[in-house]
């Protein structure tokens, strides 16, 4: 919810009126998770979710998963893969 001086208005509604979508995600995590295993819960959910229609995208999820799934995180490797796909994939998911 956003407020100004005048109005409270939702997000669903200033996004409208801003001609924006607007999509909103909440992660509950409690104590007990670890988070390497929560990153590699949400990069195996992209890797399913993936449309497939382009390359950085679908290569890159299967490629980040099978990273992230070593005992040790290339962590360069990572960042480079996520440059690539954040600059060349055509949607917001990849
Ligand atoms: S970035 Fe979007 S369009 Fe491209 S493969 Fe991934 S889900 Fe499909």
């Amino acid at each position: 919810m956003i407020t100004n001086k005048n109005s409270v208005i939702t997000t669903a509604h200033f996004a409208k009126s801003q001609k924006r979508i607007l999509f909103l995600g909440l992660l509950l995590l409690s104590n007990q998770d670890k988070i390497r295993q929560v990153a590699l819960n949400m990069i195996e959910f992209f890797k399913a979710e993936s449309c497939g229609q382009c390359t950085p995208c679908r290569v890159g999820c299967e490629k980040a998963v099978t990273i992230m799934n070593e005992k040790e995180w290339d962590i360069e490797l990572l960042e480079d893969l996520c440059e690539v796909m954040e600059s060349s994939s055509i949607c917001g998911l990849g």
